[in-house]
């Protein structure tokens, strides 16, 4: 059938990840039309206006003799900012460095005393006669030392928690030059303690191990010691390189040896600088809509200098800098490399881990940011399912490239998460894929893990454990694979194949609906009946189930052997509905577990 859509000859055309046909034809200077048209002749039935996967952007260009190349979106805003002739990975030339704080990230378990901690760096240095300025966390602060004789600064990220940090990096920009692992001298290791480490470790940032509340009665800071070296942190005094110091928080014990051992570790192991001038670009830490100033944006200057009066563009937000603050509410005419400062005068609010930079002048600024809005908003419909997964990772084998495959395992106990890694290291893996466990820990999967796969390109895999809420909706917004197991073997013997190339999964799980138990009925005839809240799908009779407490797999293979609205038997009930439900000879159910119901379908190859 003549379409009338060009040929090309194998020249090269460019497409934003998620474009759509009629911006191909634009490209080519055809009809949109008419590649619809050779879409339908390819088989695919696809819109002129549908945003496109790659695979098919590819498969369209190949037909028509063209050569796609997908730009992904940090090519993409590179791209975008070049037609400012702004590049942000130019060389700089050593003249223009000069030396910058280190940025610290303080990390480890729940009630360890990330909280306490931060809050005893900030008061041991305010400084003498300014205590009138009023404190207020702005997501990041930065205290002075004296070391050696010279003053030297550190800069403090204070949002505790791992979230901060994962997200930032899922984005793309790393902002933590030193992680600061605080671990309770009382409690020792912990599943958290681990998950911070991992973290750390995958980024590359080096660690100051934090031994805290030493102050308290059965402290054994030497056990943590101990404990860590298994997980490679050998502390300096047993011959390692980590710094291990023993402090205590709640007491402000040693809080300046912390200090010192932050800058020992810089200076040992960093290069931490950057230029002073030119203009400022950095990371946007914090930002919310404040009711009388409007939107404020915590940033932390990464190179140049950031002016007031400064036209600045935040992710996808723009403005000039009207005011600037520090982190004690002191107006700042100037913001250096490493400083976090409040901002004021931007138009929107950006995103945590949005990259900022100033440009040459307003429209500038309003410009970039635009092109990002458009960008953006072009790849958010293509998002669902463009990560790595298990079957890319098998074309990938196919077509002999050499590849690693990173994977996140989440488990119910450390025994079964053990035995599961145990068992996936010691898998017979070809000299093209590697296998790589980045990331292991016990408890359901979190955002957290998300965020960690999706900055890793892992895939994690959820033994006897499941992701809840938002977590799956995080990973679905990212595409990040979650595959679920409650059989050791069957986990392995998929990874194998999927690592030999010869993945076959013939049936795959389709998420019906989920129910939460809100009460407990028990009969003499049926056992227990579950009144539960449809929260979100439907659930079926003689649909699959498994029931989960507190984010953990407790039965699995459970069929939904009676469903009832009021006293009516029902096939059916949808999201939003009340109903009953009775899984047969299962009665160990108890209010607030979570009943999730399934199909297994066959899945097509690709
Ligand atoms: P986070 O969850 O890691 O932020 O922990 P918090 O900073 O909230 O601290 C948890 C609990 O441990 C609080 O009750 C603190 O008062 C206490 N705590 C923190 N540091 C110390 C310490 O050095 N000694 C003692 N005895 N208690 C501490």
């Amino acid at each position: 059938m003549g379409s009338g859509a060009p040929r090309g000859q194998g020249q090269e055309v460019r497409l934003p990840r998620g474009a759509s046909l009629s911006d191909f034809a634009d490209r080519i200077g055809a009809n949109p039309g008419s590649l619809v048209q050779e879409m339908f002749n390819l088989g695919e039935m696809v819109t002129a206006t549908q945003s496109c996967t790659d695979e098919t952007l590819q498969l369209l260009g190949e037909h028509l003799g063209f050569d796609v190349k997908i730009v992904s979106p940090e090519d993409e805003d590179r791209e975008i900012l070049a037609r400012f002739d702004i590049d942000l990975d130019a060389e700089i030339n050593e003249e223009r460095l000069v030396s910058r704080p280190p940025v610290v990230t303080v990390m480890g378990h729940v009630d360890h005393g990330k909280t306490k901690l931060l809050d005893a760096i900030r008061s041991s240095n305010v400084v003498e006669g300014e205590a009138g300025g009023i404190t207020q966390h702005i997501g990041a602060y930065q205290v002075h030392v004296e070391h050696e004789g010279e003053d030297r600064a550190i800069t403090f990220i204070d949002t505790p928690g791992h979230e901060a940090f994962t997200a930032m990096r899922a984005r793309g920009a790393q902002a933590t030059d030193i992680v600061v692992l605080v671990v309770a001298a009382d409690d020792g290791v912990m599943p958290q303690t681990i998950e911070a480490l991992n973290h750390a470790q995958a980024a590359e940032v080096p660690i100051v191990v934090a031994v805290n509340k030493i102050d308290k009665e059965g402290a054994n800071p030497d056990k943590v010691r101990q404990q860590l070296t298994e997980y490679g942190l050998v502390a300096e005094e047993y011959g390692g390189d980590t710094m291990f110091v023993n402090i205590s928080a709640k007491s402000r014990i040693n809080i300046e040896g912390l200090l010192e051992a932050v800058i020992l570790t810089a200076d040992a192991s960093l290069d931490l600088r950057a230029p002073l001038d030119g203009p400022a670009q950095g990371i946007a830490i914090e930002a919310h809509l404040d009711r009388g100033r409007g939107p404020v944006a915590t940033v932390l200057v990464q190179k140049g200098t950031l002016n007031i009066g400064d036209s600045i563009v935040a992710g996808r937000a723009y403005g000039r800098v009207r005011a600037m603050l520090d982190d004690n509410m002191r107006p700042m005419e100037t913001a250096v490399p490493s400083q976090p400062v409040l901002v004021l005068g931007l138009t929107a609010v950006p995103g945590a881990g949005d990259t900022f930079l100033a440009a040459d002048d307003d429209r500038t600024a309003r410009q970039i940011a635009e092109q990002r809005q458009a960008r953006r908003r072009a790849a958010e419909m293509a998002m669902s399912g463009r990560r790595r997964s298990l079957e890319d990772l098998f074309s990938e084998l196919k077509e002999g490239e050499k590849t690693s495959l990173n994977l996140i395992l989440k488990g119910d106990g450390s025994g079964s998460v053990e035995a599961l890694e145990d068992a996936l290291v010691k898998l017979e893996v070809s000299d093209e894929v590697t296998l790589r466990i980045i990331h292991r820990g016990v408890g359901s999967v979190t955002q957290d893990d998300v965020n960690l796969a999706s900055a890793s390109d892992a895939i994690i895999i959820g033994f006897n454990v499941r992701a809840e809420g938002r977590t799956k909706d995080l990973a679905q917004r990212e595409g990040v694979e979650i595959r679920y197991y409650t059989v050791i073997y069957q986990a392995i013997e998929e990874i194998e194949s999927a690592l030999k190339g010869m993945l076959k999964p013939e049936f795959e799980e389709v998420e019906l609906g989920s129910a939460e138990v809100r009460e407990v009925f028990r009969s003499s005839r049926f056992g227990s009946i579950a009144g539960c809240m449809v929260r979100s799908g439907l659930i079926r009779r003689n649909g699959k189930a498994r029931l989960i407490r507190d984010g953990v797999v407790v039965a699995d293979n459970l069929t939904v052997v009676g469903l009832r609205r009021f006293t009516e038997d029902a096939t059916e009930v949808r999201e939003g509905f009340e109903c009953g439900i009775n899984l047969g000879n299962y009665n160990d159910i108890q209010v607030g577990d979570v009943i999730d119901t399934f199909e297994m379908r066959e899945k097509p190859r690709a």
